[in-house]
């Protein structure tokens, strides 16, 4: 059966770059009928936070990217205590003592020596006493697992074929000073004790899945098929890390883009598939194909959410936002005009507001000044409200007649006096729902 994960760190919000993986994930269960984990890594006590473990949850929901099953590594603690022991009964866990700064040292040293920076296993030739004796001075010491320097190789989902002679990199800490189990190893146990059969993370986790890898078939467990899919960048190929703190998925829904616009992008941005707009959840899974995506890093620009969300919008009806219009207290006989003059012409929902506003209290006229006595002489004609569709029609008819004006000359003054803006729905439909207009000229 095919299961995958969501591994997130509750310490912050959950961003675009998250999204991806989640989403991947998310797609490639669902399309096989397989099993989608939601996995809090919290096995970091201080910079795990409860709220980030909501706030996640909401994300994730607000995007309907619905998990099986929730999973925490802090309630898992006894499961990676047992794997330490076995890693320790096959003779590939020891523990070291150096400090940072030792460690730094050492590295520097092989660095100018043209040397890579690789752990040099000097803890492997530490006595019982000398152990003792470390112990009693520094405290306990980290647990790194015992690699095989033999070459590591798998078949990435996006990456294609790897190999990672593993006497390339130091022999993973598993365990901290003070005792607490890192990612490493608890991510593998989980993954192999849940039955996660596809792993799809960031290509940041490439060395990680190397030294996993060795770590899985150690503990005796099944090694799932890996991608890892490219880094976002911002649209001029800049690094995105530092930006990404702005682009929490809670301030986009803030900033009124779509859930779906959001998922139709990040599901095939990156990929030889074009971005096209969905409506279901169910067109991005029938179109997944991780193998589909390049291993180049990932333009993402902000801004494409905003036409994508406009024109998800757009293929609304009346009953999909109700809700909406609604909360801006449209009357139900005017709500179907009100969207259907309004969706063509608004980027998020939030700028309903606006329109519904002009249309109960009108504008500020935008008057240019060669038009000044023009509009002074067309609001003359203009009829005190109510209005119909029919008002907009006889008033310009009167005022061509009146002013021998026409075309775009007629009506874009007549437009913006009206409205205050220079764009805008149907003026036959808009009038009719106007109850006023502002300021005869
Ligand atoms: N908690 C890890 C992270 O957020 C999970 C990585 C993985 O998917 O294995 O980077």
């Amino acid at each position: 059966m095919t299961t995958t994960r969501f591994a997130p760190s509750p310490t912050g919000y959950i961003h675009v770059g998250n999204l991806r993986t989640a989403l991947m994930n998310y797609l490639i269960a669902r399309k096989a009928g397989g099993s989608f984990i939601l996995r809090i890594d919290d096995t970091d006590p201080e910079r795990s936070k409860e709220e980030y473990v909501d706030a996640i949850k909401q994300d994730l929901e607000w995007l309907g990217l619905t998990w099986d099953r929730i999973e925490r590594q802090s309630d898992r603690l006894d499961r990676y205590v047992a794997a330490a022991d076995e890693l320790r009964s096959i003779g590939r866990f020891y523990e070291a003592f150096e400090t940072p700064t030792e460690l730094d040292l050492k590295r520097k040293k092989q660095l100018n020596m043209g040397k890579p920076p690789v752990y040099d296993r000097a803890a492997l030739a530490l006595s019982e006493d000398e152990k003792s004796a470390l112990r009693a001075e520094r405290g306990d010491g980290v647990w790194r697992f015992k690699l095989d320097h033999e070459r590591i190789e798998w078949k990435d989902g996006v990456l294609g074929d790897i190999s990672i002679d593993a006497s390339s990199v130091s022999d993973p800490v598993l365990i901290r000073g003070d005792g607490q189990f890192l990612y490493t190893l608890a991510s593998v146990v989980d993954d192999t004790e849940m039955g996660v059969s596809h792993v799809v993370r960031g290509s940041d986790h490439v060395t990680n899945t190397a030294t996993q890898i060795q770590i899985i078939k150690a503990l005796g467990g099944t090694v799932p098929e890996f991608a890892h899919h490219s880094l976002l960048t911002g649209p001029q190929g800049e690094a995105l890390s530092k930006r990404l703190g702005t682009l929490a998925l809670r301030d986009l829904r803030e900033a009124g883009v779509q859930p779906m616009a959001l998922l139709s992008l990040m599901a095939r941005l990156g990929s030889s598939d074009p971005v096209e707009v969905r409506n279901e959840m169910a067109e991005l899974i029938d179109g997944f194909d991780i193998n589909r995506f390049g291993a180049a890093p990932t333009k993402f620009d902000v801004e494409d959410l905003y036409p994508l969300t406009a024109r998800y919008l757009q293929s609304l009806s009346l009953e999909d936002v109700k809700p909406h219009i609604d909360a801006l207290g449209v009357p139900a006989d005017k709500q179907e005009a009100f969207w259907a003059l309004t969706k063509e012409n608004i980027t998020t929902l939030k700028d309903l507001a606006g329109w519904w506003e002009l249309c109960c209290e009108g504008a500020e006229p935008l008057i240019a000044e060669e038009d000044a006595e023009f509009i002074a002489e067309a609001m003359a004609l203009l009829p005190e409200g109510p209005y119909d569709e029919t008002s907009w029609k006889s008033w310009t008819t009167a005022v061509k007649e009146a002013t021998g004006r026409k075309g775009k000359g007629l009506f874009m003054p007549l437009r913006k006096a009206v409205t205050g803006r220079e764009r805008g729905p149907d003026m036959s439909a808009l009038l009719a729902l106007m109850s006023v207009v502002k300021a005869r000229g």
